[in-house]
């Protein structure tokens, strides 16, 4: 008896969190999240420029860390007046998205031993392109130490870690990224923190780790606790590389405990707010182009860009994709596109399913349990896919990444 009124309980518990969960939804769907232009979503990055930044770490949501892993290339684009950018910043899928079944010949998916279909990282150029590059290190020289080498195989060692070097430019980085609040800009609510990850351990992480373990043990409390945690000052410094100025952190410091807003119903709607990372490093494409495609242009440096450095004649240029540049400079809003967002379904179909999956011969009981290189798998596949409609107002989004983009130090 007692047994049942335990279980009676949970189910109730149950029910009232779906009941929750429903309430939530519906709230959303009231209040459909607008898509954003490139200069909202700019303003979600917290870049620390200024010679003192003041960030407040916000708590994770559910299933989510304090701190968390994402990759990215860093490569050089073309942009505006046909100029290289070195340093772009560029979503790289093979590390963030959900594995994807590896197809044979047939373009069947490979099974395994159990019958599962093998998984592999989803492609990118980039990654493709870094793998491409090292396999052209001559394998003679593995296991030969450096002080035994001949002077002919000094020359070939020196050879591969040439070699070495330019495959690492292509390939993905670590970076960790943390969800907080601008206090020097509360308006812009929610943004997030990116820095790379430093092979040195002189990097952004490396100075933050030990002034939030020093809090936690001084205070008995989570530095993003909102009532208990701490703002976090950021002390910013010039440092001078190879000829280059960049923005360096000299010092952090907490500021000791302090509520995350002194009006609770503002702390409440950061608290709140469901935004991930996801929504702000968005995978790039440009009009008519995909993220896969537009990394391959990457990959062979002939990417698409918005070209407005003549404030008389902005537009799209894609070098050597005539027909992609003219549809995207006469493009206009298509009413019979069929990737209209607000296209409405039956609600018993769970947009959050992933992935959907339209090779022949699986079925989602075949596929089993995706898992994921990255934190959180995300919904990049299913919502990062046509930024590309908003047509008064292709500039911004056109450019929104890249000058969001910063320069690290590059070591
Ligand atoms: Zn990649």
């Amino acid at each position: 008896m007692e047994k049942q009124n335990e279980n009676q309980a949970n189910v109730q518990s149950n029910d009232l969190s779906n009941l929750k969960n429903m309430f939530s939804d519906y709230r959303k769907k009231a209040a459909p999240a607008k898509r954003r232009t490139g200069a909202e979503i700019l303003a979600k990055y917290f870049v620390p420029r200024n010679t003192k930044e003041v960030f407040r770490i916000l708590p994770p949501k559910q299933g989510r860390k304090h701190i968390e892993e994402a990759f990215f290339h860093v490569v050089p684009t073309l942009t505006a007046g046909g100029k290289k950018k070195y340093n772009t910043v560029i979503y790289c899928p093979a590390h963030n998205d959900p594995k994807v079944p590896k197809l044979d010949g047939n373009g069947q998916p490979e099974l395994d031993v159990n019958g599962q279909p093998r998984l592999i990282p989803a492609p990118c150029p980039l990654c493709s392109k870094a793998k491409a590059i090292l396999s052209k290190q001559d394998p003679s020289l593995k296991g030969v130490k450096k002080e035994q080498m001949n002077e002919a195989q000094k020359i070939v060692f020196e050879k591969n870690k040439e070699i070495f070097k330019e495959a690492n430019q292509w390939e993905a980085k670590k970076f960790y990224i943390i969800r907080g609040i601008d206090k020097g800009a509360e308006k812009d609510g929610v943004k997030f923190w990116r820095f790379k990850h430093n092979f040195k351990n002189q990097g952004t992480l490396d100075k933050l780790l030990p002034i939030l373990e020093e809090y936690m043990s001084v205070h008995q409390a989570d530095f993003s606790d909102p009532n208990n945690g701490t703002d976090l000052s950021i002390i910013m410094t010039d440092s001078e590389f190879n000829g280059r100025v960049y923005k360096a952190i000299s010092a952090i410091t907490y500021r000791g405990k302090s509520p995350l807003h002194s009006d609770p119903i503002v702390a409440r709607q950061w608290l709140e707010d469901d935004i991930t990372w996801r929504d702000v490093f968005k995978p790039k494409q440009a009009p008519g182009m995909p993220p896969y495609e537009f990394l391959e242009a990457v990959s062979n440096g002939v990417n698409p860009y918005w070209d407005d450095s003549d404030a008389n004649n902005k537009h799209w240029v894609f070098p050597g994709r005539p027909d992609l540049e003219a549809a995207a400079n006469t493009r206009t809003r298509n009413l019979d596109a069929d990737d209209d967002d607000n296209f409405e379904q039956a609600s018993d179909i769970d947009e959050e399913e992933y992935p959907r999956v339209t090779i022949n011969n699986i079925t989602e009981s075949k596929v089993g349990v995706y898992s994921d290189n990255a934190v959180d798998v995300g919904q990049s596949v299913l919502d990062g896919s046509d930024d590309e409609d908003n047509s008064s107002n292709e500039s911004e989004d056109g450019d929104a990444s890249s000058s969001g983009d910063y320069d690290d130090l590059p070591f």
